[in-house]
């Protein structure tokens, strides 16, 4: 099954924020094979697109596309003086899940089904919500009122240090929320300094959150080994982190209990799949970033013990592919990934 065709494009997104989400935060991407397109996203906008048109493309053409894993180590080799992390492997994540779509159709299979033997069609789902509404809760209470069982609150950073504030206002947003929600918060690599939030997770370790997510930037792997070795609520991070290997070293420092990488960005299905049984080796949990969108909702059915599906960007639902229906994914189409993008 010879490459005839390598293609990426920056799709339209109107809708997306005006940060680097919308000017880099999507590319779609397609291979030709065997008289077929497989499809994928990644990220990096126009430079994602030259590093697939003029580095990757000319590795790729006349390769054997079912050779998925020995083509994600050729096109990491390739790009080693300027990839490893970053834009060049949110390139190769959309390449990479390209040729996950092919072998799914040349096997006439959903992906979900090159992965495990009877996956599951549909797996429960959390929402991300913003402080959104007069009281910052409105985006909890949307949630609930769709059907969610659990919900993440993002944007708890935004008032500097964690502090009393951020302490009272996870204590209302648990009271909002109701005791029998899953609660998540989100600070987005906000803060700095390990022993304010180690204080902040001391002082709200009876709200019962899931977890913490990122509180502090995704390289101070110090910092984050030494809070979740304290921290009475459990730290999660890792969707800004690239590759298996890197999330191996994470897992062997003990950074987090929950690691979140998302498909289309930390190297696409292949380190996915790597980084599950990394997982299961350490002990710890993958909770995937945007698990609900059609690219990790394959895997959190067919290799997640414990599925929780992020409800994904708003303005990627062309995308397709899934339903988030009733506080529950569900993926809807196949063989492969069951989604045409415009590329
Ligand atoms: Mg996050």
């Amino acid at each position: 099954m010879k490459i005839t065709d390598v293609r990426a494009a920056q799709p339209e997104a109107t809708s997306a924020p005006r940060d680097w989400r919308g000017s880099l935060g999507q590319l779609s991407v397609a291979v030709e094979a065997g008289g077929m397109v497989g499809y994928g996203m990644g990220a990096g906008g126009a430079a994602g697109t030259h590093v697939i048109h003029e580095e990757l493309r000319s590795l790729l053409l006349g390769a054997d596309a079912s050779d998925v894993e020995g083509l994600w180590q050729t096109m990491y080799r390739s790009t080693l003086a300027y990839g490893r992390k970053g834009l060049a492997l949110m390139a190769i994540s959309g390449v990479d899940l390209a040729l996950w779509d092919l072998r799914g159709k040349a096997a006439g299979k959903p992906v979900a089904a090159l992965l495990a033997e009877d996956p599951p069609a549909e797996v429960p789902a959390y929402s991300t919500t913003g402080l959104d509404g007069a009281d910052g809760f409105e985006g909890i209470a949307e949630a609930l009122r769709a059907g969610f069982a659990a919900v993440k609150l993002g944007g708890i950073a935004g008032s500097g240090a964690p502090d009393e504030g951020t302490a009272d206002l996870l204590r209302r947003a648990r009271e909002r929320a109701g005791g029998g929600v899953q609660l998540m918060a989100d600070a987005g690599m906000g803060w700095s300094d390990p022993a304010r939030v180690l204080a902040l997770c001391e002082e709200v370790a009876d709200l019962g959150l899931v977890w913490l997510e990122e509180p502090l930037p995704s390289d101070d792997l110090d910092g984050y080994a030494w809070l979740t070795q304290r921290s009475p609520v459990p730290i999660a991070g890792g969707e800004h982190e690239f590759t298996a290997r890197a999330f191996a070293e994470l897992m062997d420092r003990g950074c987090h209990r929950i690691y979140q990488p998302d498909v289309c960005w930390c190297g696409g299905l292949t380190q996915l799949v790597e980084i599950y049984r990394l997982a299961r080796d350490h002990g710890v949990r993958v909770c995937p970033h945007r698990g609900s969108e059609v690219w990790g909702l394959h895997a959190v059915a067919a290799l997640d013990p414990e599925p929780l599906a992020e409800s994904g960007r708003p303005w990627m639902e062309w995308v397709g592919g899934r339903e988030l229906r009733g506080g529950r994914a569900r993926w809807t189409g196949g063989p492969g990934f069951g989604v045409e993008l415009p590329v």
